[in-house]
């Protein structure tokens, strides 16, 4: 009889929109301009508005998250063949970025209670070779930016934040792009906020700033003359008022999205061998993602059997992230052999649950029961 209960389909997030008129009449003056790309008036005027709402002293729009790193990371020309200290548990687009830029990606175990970089690891792991340390401020989780600032400062090491997770976070009421010596920011259309696609790089450093500049459009400076060796990573016009457009809506949906979470921790309070990411008492959190890491010896389930088990009824959860970047095709067993326990401990247990500002209390509760009762009761 199980099959009574399957509702209609859950992903583990949804896209926010505006109004469809509220975005068809935004883009109307396109018409009238025929700007569509190329730093256009929207692409500034929404740069201007991240800027502030941000509250970082630079920011720079990019064609996306993954561009802006791989850019930012390149800007500082560190040679080919350095290492970068970073965190396996992550997007792929993280470790992509480092080693596209000719870099060797030296990765460093996570912490079991927020799932950032280990801080008191990092330091075990910096060669002559090492020049740099990207960390990620996983779920919106924030890195312990003290730490790694001492590291850094320590070693002369640059710090380069994949941020693409914390939009709105902060940390002692310090926005988090002004953490390290740049931060970078997704702005995909899975994200917290989006602009269909889109990413931006915030820095307090203006050098860094041009480089960027003419590194997304080819390494252009002025009609004659190409100064650096960019590729194309410009935002453009319909991104841009997306970007806008959603960015009315940003705080009404933290507010839902706060409200999800409280629902849902209220369920697994009560749940053996389930645990939730712990909240850092500094900072703002942004409820962007709702992680949970199943014991399975507790629980008596495998996370494996709970993502089944929860498809049956048509909700997709993400086993996000899993497998760890270094364990992926691509990089296993080229780099150095560290030990990673408890990143991979975490990426064999973690499971994303669906968590968008229009997801009803009727739904929380179908979800979170099938977890409890470990299927349809
Ligand atoms: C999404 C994401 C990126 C890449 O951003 P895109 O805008 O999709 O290119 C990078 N790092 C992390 C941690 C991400 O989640």
């Amino acid at each position: 009889m199980e099959q009574k209960h399957i509702g209609q389909r859950i992903n583990v997030t949804r896209t926010s929109m505006p109004p469809y008129e509220e975005y068809i009449k935004a883009i109307r003056p396109l018409w009238d301009s025929h700007w569509l790309t190329n730093m256009g008036e929207y692409h500034n005027k929404f740069e201007n508005r991240l800027k502030e709402y941000l509250d970082v002293p630079e920011l720079s729009l990019m064609v996306n998250g993954h561009m802006a790193l791989e850019m930012t990371i390149q800007a500082f020309g560190f040679p080919k063949g350095s290492e970068v200290v970073t965190t396996p548990f992550t997007f792929i687009s993280t470790t992509h970025a480092i080693v596209r830029n000719g870099l060797d990606p030296i990765f460093c175990d996570i912490k079991f209670d927020d799932y950032t970089i280990d801080e008191t690891k990092i330091e075990e792991l910096i060669t002559e070779k090492t020049v740099a340390i990207v960390p990620v401020h996983v779920y919106g989780n924030v890195c312990n930016v003290e730490e790694i600032d001492r590291v850094a400062k320590k070693y002369d090491l640059k710090v380069i934040y994949d941020a693409a997770h914390a939009f709105g976070v902060k940390y002692k009421n310090i926005s988090i792009g002004n953490f390290g010596d740049a931060a970078i920011f997704s702005f995909h259309a899975t994200k917290l906020f989006n602009s269909i696609e889109g990413g931006a790089l915030a820095t307090g450093n203006i050098e860094l700033l041009k480089k960027l500049y003419d590194l997304k459009n080819f390494g252009i400076r002025s009609e004659e003359i190409v100064v650096s060796v960019g590729a194309n990573a410009k935002m453009n016009e319909f991104q841009a008022i997306m970007g806008l457009c959603n960015l009315d809506y940003i705080e009404g949906n933290r507010k839902k999205r706060k409200k999800i979470v409280k629902r849902y921790r209220e369920w697994f309070e009560k749940i053996e061998g389930i645990k939730l990411m712990k909240i850092n008492e500094d900072a703002n959190h942004n409820f962007a993602y709702f992680p949970i890491i199943i014991d399975n010896k507790v629980y008596g389930m495998t996370r494996d059997e709970l993502y089944e088990k929860l498809m049956v009824q048509n909700i997709y959860t993400r086993k996000y992230f899993y497998p760890i970047t270094s364990d992926q095709a691509c990089f296993k067993n080229r780099y150095k052999n560290v030990n990673l326990t408890i990143a991979r401990y975490c990426a064999s247990r973690v499971l994303l649950l669906p968590l968008y500002p229009e997801l009803a209390d009727e739904d929380i509760d179908r979800i979170a029961g099938i977890i409890k009762f470990q299927g349809v009761k």
